[in-house]
């Protein structure tokens, strides 16, 4: 029920998708079809804006549709699944008969309830009125306290977040864990920082809070009042927070405390009371991700009044709902979160939305069918063979490195024929038979989706890892990174056209979807993910020199960023994004390696005049071919740590000795960068 999700831990992704190889014959069409010159603009020089040179033309044809804050190669693949997925439900709900408790019957009425707009309607904020009652009745901080502890046991992460992850330094344990959390604004920035840019978008939040609260029964100076206090508080919780940049430290993320100790640095919290109302009273070791903010809510329990707290709750009660209730709250909320926050002009229609909900809620069980209609077996196999030849490349490069010592070396090779590689779908599906759905409640479907959610972690707290476990649905249109279990997921949403081609020739799909193995591989190796050792343990296995070394290439590469204008005056920021940056670098380098090495010095006629080798970076261009609307962008800049996609295509090739030679870059084009400036890490 939160809008903004936290990234509970140090898994990355990557917010794309994926290719193939060798093998099935191609025919000539497909192959001509993988790169379209007139999607490309070609009046434009490639050294000068090689984004536009890729995709002027793609650019130009697809405008952003209202409902989208920015349309890519992503976004399309994001649209197509849910069509699919629509399919599917569509399906499930015509099945007649299907048992109360089956996954069909849950599937059904999830979705059926989330379309039911006329029992939404009729209800209005009735849905949550018993909620405001118990909230408006509590007697004192300590209630407060217990009812936050009943709110994250429903799955509402009310004022931080509790779950359990594995042990940063025991990764084959579950552990518990504290994060910091309860701002209704994405980033700690937009409350503290006082350019023009912060200050209206303060002002847009609080009239927003302030309108919430009136269509939940407020007068006007009442709502106005609430909205002054709300703001108050979450300004106070961004103060006790690390920035985005901060929270890229795992090391200083890792603080393990028993409970006593966690009681004695927050004396101001019931933490007893808390774990006695969730249900699990001796939690073990406990690791606060952020102690100053856990100290800090100490404080502020006693600095605030009663009424205070109430509201707090009131509008974390009334903001996580919203989606779910009558037409009147969703519009306020998509007024806010969609059009001021990222410049949308329309909301998704009503299936969309609720189709994207019952995935969230179902995400396996409806994944299963996913695959079931969608992933051909012979996609996995392509990919394992893709996989292993880019270990195979990576390897070979980590061996010819000049700035890290051979003991080193073997370590880091070790740690890469060490990651594990999930493809397609989990080998083992949830179990949803605990979850109930009913037919005539949205909000109450959702609920007991988050409820059900909430206890499945809870009760991995001190038990081993489940290593087969995947962290994002097959039908997600991403991949991810895992430090903890050392591995690289590729969900089945993201293996197809026009990342993962299988009737594409190898440059254009080792450009594609090697290329995001190969960033995905890399993570393990970037700034946070080098940190971790083969078996997923935080445990420095550098030597000072190696990891000084290390840095001093990494720095290259984030002044590359900083120096980068993606919007007037705004820059990337080269530090929040180093990861994603070392990841891209490293996955073209990686992926043009195991490229050549699948040509096997067979140099095959070029395509539309353009040569192999430049087909495999129009292929890594055209993945991240994109439209953004500026409140968009600016908001990413702050808040994402992936770069714009512009920025993606026009700075890591540029390292590229081979890409600078296959398109005759000069020193007299814009983006070019000299020998000696470029980045070269893995
Ligand atoms: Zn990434």
């Amino acid at each position: 029920m939160n809008k903004i999700k936290v990234v509970t831990m140090a898994i990355t992704i990557l917010l794309f998708a994926g290719a193939c190889e060798n093998g099935a014959k191609k025919t000539d069409k497909a192959i001509a079809k993988a790169i379209n010159p007139e999607l490309m603009d070609l009046t434009v020089k490639p050294g000068d804006n090689f984004f536009k040179y890729v995709n002027g033309g793609w650019m130009k044809a697809n405008p952003i549709p209202p409902e989208y804050s920015q349309y890519g190669a992503f976004t399309i693949l994001y649209e197509q699944n849910q069509k699919q997925l629509k399919q599917l439900v569509a399906e499930v709900s015509a099945e007649k008969n299907a048992k109360k408790g089956s996954v069909s019957q849950k599937i059904r009425d999830f979705y059926n309830s989330g379309m039911d707009t006329l029992r939404i309607e009729k209800l209005g904020v009735k849905a949550i009125q018993k909620d405001i009652d118990e909230i408006n009745a509590l007697k004192d901080k300590k209630a407060v306290q217990q009812y936050i502890a009943k709110m994250h046991k429903a799955g509402a992460s009310t004022l931080f977040y509790f779950f359990s992850t594995a042990d940063q330094r025991n990764s084959s344990m579950e552990i518990a864990n504290f994060y910091q959390g309860g701002l209704g604004l994405p980033d700690v920035d937009y409350y503290r920082n006082n350019d023009d840019h912060s200050v209206k978008l303060r002002n847009d939040y609080k009239n927003h809070i302030a309108k919430m609260f009136q269509l939940a029964g407020d007068e006007n100076t009442t709502s106005t009042k609430r909205a002054e206090t709300v703001l108050k508080m979450e300004t106070t919780l961004a103060n006790n927070s690390r920035t985005r940049l901060e929270l890229r430290d795992p090391i200083a993320n890792y603080n393990k405390f028993t409970l006593t100790q966690l009681n004695d640095i927050s004396t101001g919290f019931d933490w007893s009371l808390f774990f006695n109302t969730i249900g699990l009273p001796e939690p073990g070791d406990i690791n606060v991700g952020q102690p100053d903010f856990f100290s800090g809510l100490s404080t502020m329990m006693q600095q605030y009044s009663l009424d205070d707290w109430k509201t707090y709750l009131l509008w974390n009660l009334i903001n996580g709902s919203a989606n779910y209730l009558s037409d009147d709250f969703v519009k306020q909320d998509f007024d806010f979160y969609g059009k001021t926050l990222s410049g949308k002009q329309a909301m998704k229609p009503r299936w969309k939305r609720v189709l994207a909900n019952t995935s969230g809620a179902l995400g396996e069980a409806l994944g299963q069918l996913y695959v079931e209609k969608y992933f051909p077996p012979e996609s996995k196999k392509r990919m394992v063979t893709l996989v292993e030849n880019l270990r195979k490349a990576f390897a070979a490069r980590i061996e010819k490195l000049d700035w890290m010592n051979e003991d080193t070396k073997k370590k880091a090779i070790e740690k890469l024929n060490a990651i594990t590689v999930k493809i397609g779908y989990p080998d083992k599906w949830r179990d949803y038979s605990k979850l109930d759905i009913v037919a005539d409640s949205y909000l109450a479907n959702v609920r007991a989706a988050n409820a059900f959610e909430f206890e499945r972690t809870l009760k991995k707290i001190g038990k081993p890892v489940d290593k087969t476990e995947w962290g994002m649905t097959p039908q997600t249109v991403n991949a991810y990174y895992n430090p903890s279990n050392n591995e690289i997921v590729f969900p089945a949403g993201i293996l197809q056209p026009p990342f993962f081609n299988k009737d594409a020739d190898d440059a254009v799909n080792y450009g594609a979807i090697g290329v995001v193995i190969g960033h995905e591989m890399t993570h393990g190796f970037d700034d946070q993910g080098r940190q971790y050792d083969k078996d997923g343990n935080l445990n420095d296995w550098w030597t000072e020199e190696d990891a000084k070394r290390f840095k001093e290439k990494t720095e290259v590469l984030a002044n590359e960023y900083n120096n980068y204008t993606v919007l007037d005056s705004l820059h990337v920021d080269g530090q929040l994004t180093m990861g994603e940056n070392i990841a891209d670098l490293g996955g073209l380098n990686i992926s043009f390696d195991a490229y050549k090495m699948a040509l096997d010095n067979k140099i095959p006629e070029p395509i539309d005049g353009f040569s192999y080798d430049q087909r495999f970076f129009l292929g890594y261009a055209q993945v991240w071919r994109q439209n953004i609307r500026d409140k968009e962008l600016m908001r990413r800049l702050k808040e994402d740590v992936h770069s714009p996609g512009e920025a993606r295509v026009n700075i890591p090739p540029f390292n590229l000795d081979v890409f600078i030679k296959a398109f005759n870059i000069t020193k007299d084009d814009k983006l070019f960068i000299p020998v000696e400036k470029r980045a070269y890490i893995w």
